[in-house]
């Protein structure tokens, strides 16, 4: 089918809540003032989405993955593949990650510092020294992130991912050995098995590096053994264009989101000045998905500040970054033309009250000039439960767009 369309796919991470006193019992989009949200629900077809189902909490993973396409309960073991694949590492379909942290332990193992003193020197130095160790015919490719943080790729035949966690999650204690969670589970024994070699080998490489020789010095704890956690088997799913019909791009600030995006094979698109933070700059990334739809008929846009101010229980904040957004909404109204679909929705709700995310509904619209509309009038989450769509869930958002652009095969004759 020939289709001109484009769609933007714009999230407001954690954007949905629950009243909050501080702002006279109203959500902080019921609070925000939002012209332009208020004119996609007026000119489009509003209601209420749950990332997953009703009543489950999403994670930001999980509920990225329902809403792009991809059932979480079939393809998500745990967020180590993501994490790595954010961070650029080479993620092939069967390896095993992990999450990691550098951190310190006495010469019996013990847990002194989860962090290993916040470390932010000198892990690009550890982690050349851990990279690429062979253990029997598994590679463990290491790679630092942020801070005290990284990521590790066991890469091999026959790897599982049902082990029990190495990190005891708590200072003063020994690390635990990682054990599979059935015992008849050849593939994760071997996991485990492997896993408890590699952590001692970082150990014994890390204790004497020259970067921990100067921390000695300078008082600082080494960071002298990598502690996995979040374990995850890289799924064997479609590509996000093939399985849509779609040529994609992805303007997103935060490394796990980039991580499903870049392991789905999604264009990526960096926006300086995009900081994933409450001072992320928006109207930046609005021109950066103005662009991508230059080349590309779908961008996915993931603004993550709303979820910032959620966990930090700060309503006000939540407000203030919701009128950024909606200013961001108005840029790309201006640029859309008669074919195009704008959706806006989160990917859960993270309430202030609960500084969490919660298993509320989130609110969605659909805006396309050629498409339905109904008597909603404004954005927020008590006048989209009047809202045509009803109540949808996060995997039915693709099949949707895609429909309203025209792009979709025609199921049957
Ligand atoms: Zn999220
Ligand atoms: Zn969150």
């Amino acid at each position: 089918m020939e289709s001109n369309a484009r769609a933007i796919l714009l999230i407001g991470d954690g954007m949905a809540d629950r009243p909050v006193a501080s702002l006279g019992n109203r959500t902080p989009l019921e609070a925000a003032d939002t012209p332009n949200l208020n004119r996609l629900a007026r000119e489009g077809e509003s209601g209420m989405m749950d990332p997953i189902s009703p009543g489950i909490r999403a994670g930001s993973d999980t509920g990225h993955l329902a809403i792009l396409g991809y059932d979480p309960y079939q393809v998500y073991t745990g967020r180590g593949p993501f994490e790595a694949a954010g961070i650029g590492m080479e993620v092939s379909r069967g390896d095993v990650s992990f999450r990691c942290n550098f951190s310190t332990v006495d010469a019996d193992m013990a847990v002194i510092d989860r962090r290993a003193g916040r470390i932010t020197e000198g892990t690009d130095q550890l982690a050349q020294a851990i990279n690429g160790l062979q253990i029997e015919d598994v590679t463990f490719f290491f790679k630092e992130s942020v801070a005290h943080r990284g990521a590790l790729v066991m890469h091999g035949p026959g790897l599982g991912a049902k082990v029990s966690d190495i990190d005891p999650h708590r200072e003063g204690e020994r690390i635990l050995e990682a054990t599979p969670l059935d015992p008849q589970d050849g593939a994760s024994r071997k996991t485990a098995h492997l896993l408890n070699q590699w952590v001692r080998r970082t150990y014994e490489i890390l204790k004497d590096h020259p970067v921990n020789l100067q921390r000695y010095a300078k008082g600082l704890p080494p960071a002298n053994i990598v502690l996995p956690r979040g374990v995850g088997v890289a799924p064997d799913i479609d590509e996000f264009d093939k399985l849509h019909d779609v040529v994609s791009a992805c303007v997103v600030e935060t490394g796990l989101i980039r991580g499903i995006a870049r392991y789905v094979n999604m264009d990526l698109i960096d926006v300086p000045g995009a900081t994933g933070g409450l001072d992320s700059d928006i109207m930046a990334m609005g021109q950066a998905i103005l662009t991508a739809l230059e080349d590309h008929n779908f961008v996915l846009c993931n603004v993550k500040g709303p979820d910032v101010a959620g966990h930090d229980g700060d309503g006000e904040a939540k407000v203030e970054i919701i009128h950024r957004l909606d200013e961001m909404v108005g840029l790309l109204y201006e640029n859309l033309g008669e074919e195009d679909v704008l959706v806006v929705t989160a990917d859960h709700a993270t309430p202030c009250v609960v500084k969490d995310h919660s298993g509320d509904s989130v609110p969605i619209v659909f805006w396309c000039p050629t498409g339905r509309v109904d008597d909603v009038t404004e954005f927020h989450e008590r006048a989209v439960t009047r809202g045509g769509l009803g109540r949808i869930r996060g995997v039915n958002v693709m099949p949707m767009i895609t429909q309203l652009m025209g792009v979709q095969e025609k199921f049957g004759a």
